[in-house]
């Protein structure tokens, strides 16, 4: 059956590309300002008219994420009018209420009985938040916070270069949970010199304070970074890989004790807890990206079929009477584009942008009512299917199977009977214990 995608809740990504100074480790698309220096009301504009660009008509909302940058630098009042705005693009669902209530009603998600909201989530930083920002947030919409703690070790905090002590990361998830809201913490670990036992004070410490929603990850050194220029020029103290193998386990286990699940392989959420926006993301659902930098994908209705693949027909082929009498199950139809005789002026599966990176020019495109895109591209199924792999393996639930082309469905299937990956009738995932290995698996398909 084919999935009726044209009512899909759409997701949307804001970006706000400002942090007050550039952490050594970080290569995310950032510019420098402080609360004095940001834009506040051309930002807010900006993003307005680019959503009334780019919203397509009929959508419901499926989440909401501001990240960056540094979100908690920009003035919540405009990001409440922001959210506002996103109240009035939802026709489906207007029907006369508030943002705020918006935000208290059913969940579309997928597995959310613990989760009676539509999620809401902006990134913090622990320097600016205060309970009186968190309430602030709060009344503008925000359901959740995602918390850049890092660790609860200053000798850390300051190797990462961040702005924050371990006494304002703790006054910050204190302050988020005190204005009611969902938490998600970030847990930087695999530092030069650090131990086990160093990194595994952070994630206990998270614990106490409640947190149910932790992303713990190994630090990466990337090439154009501070690190990476210190690394190149041999004046970054060595990381251990081995500890680093050891750390993750070590925090997988203390979480797992603690209820939570390993839900990706550096997401873990207490009980059914999940950042539901990443999530749609990781499934390949449509999201629209704007500010500066951001990029969005929208997915062309009918793109890949939903169908279940029958656990007997393991073959990365479509069944057919020719695969034999045990093909019992549901199965699965190529996409059009896959057929031969697939008429030439069908719509690529998927368009992806990139907005200007330019604070300037963002501004100024939006300002003429231009869109901001520097880059479009149409998708091939052959580039969804590997960014199923790549987003989806890293997932309990997988690499949907109806997102593979017959290509990566057969190396997966060899995979699968190299007992390297396993198979549901509708996924192929990598066994948990496999997690640590996982871009060896990735390079191997
Ligand atoms: S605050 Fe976050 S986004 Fe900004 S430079 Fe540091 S790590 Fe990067």
């Amino acid at each position: 059956m084919l999935a009726d995608t044209t009512t899909e809740p759409l997701s949307v990504y804001v970006h706000v590309p400002w942090c007050v100074r550039k952490c050594p480790y970080c290569d995310f698309a950032t510019k420098p300002g402080t609360p004095e220096t940001i834009p506040h009301q051309a930002f807010g504009q900006s993003l307005a008219t680019e959503l009334d660009l780019r919203w397509p008509e009929g959508h419901g909302l499926a989440s909401v994420y501001f990240g960056g940058g540094t979100p908690s630098l920009w003035d919540p009042a405009e990001l409440g009018a922001f959210v506002r705005r996103l109240d009035e693009r939802r026709p489906a669902t207007r029907a006369g209420s508030s943002a705020r209530e918006h935000a208290l009603r059913a969940s579309t998600a997928p597995n959310a009985s613990a989760r009676r909201e539509l999620e809401v989530t902006v990134e913090c930083n622990p320097s600016e938040l205060t309970l009186c920002l968190a309430l602030k947030l709060r009344d503008a919409g925000a359901t959740r916070l995602s918390i850049g703690v890092q660790s609860f070790s200053d000798k850390a905090l300051g190797f990462l270069g961040r702005r924050h002590s371990a006494a304002q990361a703790e006054a910050g998830v204190n302050a988020a949970r005190g204005a009611g809201l969902r938490i998600s913490t970030d847990h930087i670990y695999g530092l030069p010199g650090e131990s086990v036992e160093d990194a595994l004070a952070t994630t206990k410490r998270l614990l106490e304070l409640g947190t149910n929603h932790v992303s713990a990850y190994a630090l990466t050194i990337e090439r154009d970074t501070r690190f990476g220029e210190l690394a190149r020029q041999g004046r970054l103290p060595t990381i251990d890989e081995g500890v680093v193998a050891d750390t993750y386990l070590a925090i997988e286990a203390a979480l797992d004790a603690a209820g939570f699940t390993h839900y990706e392989v550096s997401n873990y959420g207490r009980g059914a807890d999940r950042a539901d926006h990443n999530s749609r993301v990781w499934r390949q659902e449509s999201y629209l990206g704007l500010g500066p930098g951001a990029v969005g994908t929208l997915y062309t209705p009918g793109w890949a079929h939903t169908a279940a693949v029958s656990p007997n027909n393991t073959s990365g082929r479509p069944t057919t009477s020719a695969d034999g009498a045990d093909a019992i199950g549901p199965h699965v139809v190529e996409p059009s584009q896959h057929r031969a005789d697939a008429p030439s002026d069908v719509p690529p599966p998927a368009h992806r942008w990139r907005n200007d990176g330019s604070v300037t020019g963002y501004l100024s495109a939006l300002g003429a009512r231009r869109l901001p895109s520097a880059d479009t591209e149409s998708m091939t199924h052959a580039d969804i299917g590997l960014e199923a792999l790549i987003l989806g393996l890293r997932t309990r639930e997988g690499a949907a199977i109806a997102h593979l082309t017959p290509e990566l469905r057969h190396r997966a299937h060899r995979l699968h009977a190299a007992g390297r990956l396993e198979q549901t009738p509708t996924h192929y995932r990598v066994p948990r214990q496999a997690w640590l290995h996982l871009d060896a698996l990735l390079r191997a398909l």
